[in-house]
């Protein structure tokens, strides 16, 4: 059967019936501005609005379809760089301050989701991190995160239950952990929250924030001004240190339809050499697919990234018996260096507040920042809030990360501006093939459509510089420094950049 790779559409974005909010019209004021609607800005929206604070949640696009509608909806107290990564980087009081704080997030978003009767297909289920003999993970990996998950305090089985879908080597069996449809928990929230003390606000650009008293956002609508700030945008927007202390990943997902059986409801996570594949089951009505994840690379950095969708294929196939391939797409996150998120008050700026670093596991990290931050701005104290701040420093737990990835900033904006391609080029990209050139002097990002039209734009991210790479599975523009996105004509889809990439100054 042919498959079309990259259709972009998350399984939950087809799936859930969304909801329109309105866009703003004119300027306002509020108590605090909330940029972005994910499950970040939601949960603040949420925590501020019920302590009493006026809000306005700006959203570019629409609720929750940004990364929080392209994750997997997995709620677990682990992280994707494993429990014993905290333990090593930083201390055993850290590990269990990490489980202690995940777990809180999952029974906020329970309680949210009593609250207001949201019917978001939520389930308390087992989290499994496991081998099978032919996957010849790196060994004792298993047993080093069963060690971390005792001292965290979880209580853990060693063994799979019955009917489990992959013949175990090792497993860490972690239970009364939760999934849901993320999408529908967001706009359900933010229809629950909607009111005279909290506007969503759909379509929304943020353009610029100005930090003051009272901070001044400006949009594509209108202005806003706010005693407060929450970058709630994944990765904050504009140019913040903490960009120089993560690394961008783009990583694939794929919902497929099984013959037989589906596994029973839980997270699995089978471990590979250097990563694992995340799978869940999920059955919308009468709908069954299966979830696979893997395969993330770090953005801008790997020339054919449809090959790694095939390279998800094929692992599906080797272990079950697909019907059919329902829904494929990609997704960003932002790995740490010292693989804690940074959550609260921007290091330079007294009224802004960040959430950003979550890794693969913001669902709960983006619910714990809306409950830490909204507490910072209500003064209050919060059990979390200094181990998590962007403000902390820990060079011996950032170090290698932190050196590895300013270094490769500096080659990438040296390696790409000395090694452009040609003009002569230009004649040669083929339909559907997207190259950078040099033409009168200039840096150029060159795309050519399916009807033949090239597509020109300048091929340099205005966040700090650095040339955009092609992105041939999802026909974008790709910054490897910072993860800004770029579509073919050059419009910013997502990471730092306020701004898209800028036409050619001259006529070509
Ligand atoms: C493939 C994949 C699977 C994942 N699965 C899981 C999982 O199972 N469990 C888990 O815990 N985590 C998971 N994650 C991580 C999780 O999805 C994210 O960390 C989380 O959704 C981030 O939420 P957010 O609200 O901070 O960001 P987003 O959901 O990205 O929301 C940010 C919003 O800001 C808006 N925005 C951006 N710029 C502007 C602007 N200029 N003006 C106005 N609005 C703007 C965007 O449109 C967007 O809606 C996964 C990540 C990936 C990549």
């Amino acid at each position: 059967m042919e498959i079309k790779h990259f259709t972009n559409r998350a399984l939950w974005s087809e799936s859930t019936s969304k909801h329109d909010f309105p866009r703003l019209t004119g300027d306002i004021e509020v108590d605090v501005a909330i940029v972005g609607g994910g499950i970040t800005g939601l949960s603040a929206a949420y925590n501020l609005v019920k302590s009493g604070k006026k809000v306005a949640v700006l959203e570019a696009l629409q609720v929750g379809m940004g990364t929080t509608g392209s994750s997997t909806g997995n709620l677990y107290a682990s992280i994707d760089e494993y429990l014993f990564t905290i333990g090593s980087k930083h201390s055993e009081e850290a590990l269990k301050a990490v489980v202690a704080s995940r777990l809180s997030a999952i029974d906020f978003i329970e309680q949210r989701i009593q609250e207001y009767n949201i019917s978001c297909d939520f389930r308390r289920v087992p989290f499994y991190l496991f081998t099978t003999a032919d996957t010849s993970a790196k060994s004792n990996q298993i047993e080093k995160e069963q060690q971390a998950a005792v001292k965290a305090g979880l209580n853990i089985s060693k063994s799979p239950p019955e009917n489990f879908p992959f013949s175990v080597d090792e497993i860490v069996n972690i239970p009364d952990q939760a999934q849901f449809n993320p999408l529908k928990y967001v706009s359900q929230l933010a229809l629950a929250l909607q009111g005279d003390n909290c506007q969503i606000l759909e379509n929304t650009k943020v353009l610029k924030v100005e930090e003051g008293e009272p901070c001044t956002v400006h949009t594509s609508h209108g202005t806003v001004r706010a005693k407060q700030v929450i970058m709630a945008t994944h990765t904050p927007k504009g140019i913040y240190a903490v960009h120089t202390a993560m690394e961008p990943y783009r990583e694939h997902a794929m919902a497929v339809k099984i013959k037989g059986e589906l596994p029973a409801g839980g997270i699995y996570w089978h471990m590979q050499l250097t990563q694992h594949y995340s799978l869940r089951p999920y059955i919308d009505g009468s709908e069954q697919f299966l979830l696979v994840l893997g395969e993330a690379y770090k953005v801008g950095h790997e020339n054919d990234t449809a090959q790694n969708f095939k390279k998800i294929e094929e692992y599906v196939r080797a272990n079950f018996n697909v019907e059919s391939i329902a829904y494929t797409w990609a997704a960003q996150h932002y790995k740490p260096a010292d693989a804690l998120p940074y959550i609260g008050n921007s290091p330079t700026e007294k009224n802004i507040f960040i959430a950003t670093g979550f890794a693969a596991d913001g669902l709960v990290y983006g619910t714990l920042s809306g409950m830490i931050i909204s507490d910072l701005i209500m003064n209050k104290e919060n059990p979390y809030a200094k181990m998590y701040s962007p403000t902390r420093f820990t060079p011996i737990a950032s170090a290698t990360k932190f050196v590895k990835e300013n270094l490769d900033v500096g080659y990438q904006l040296v390696k790409d501006l000395l090694f452009y391609g040609d003009a002569d080029e230009v004649k040669d990209i083929k339909i559907g093939q997207g190259k950078t050139i040099k033409l009168n002097n200039e840096r150029l990002a060159v795309y050519r459509d399916e009807q033949g039209a090239v597509h020109l734009v300048s091929g340099i991210c205005p966040h700090m510089g650095c040339a955009v790479h092609w992105n041939n599975g999802e026909k974008t523009w790709d910054c490897p420094c910072h993860g800004s996105r770029f579509g073919i004509d050059g419009e910013v889809l997502e990471g730092p950049a306020f701004t898209g990439l800028a036409k050619p100054k001259h006529s070509h």
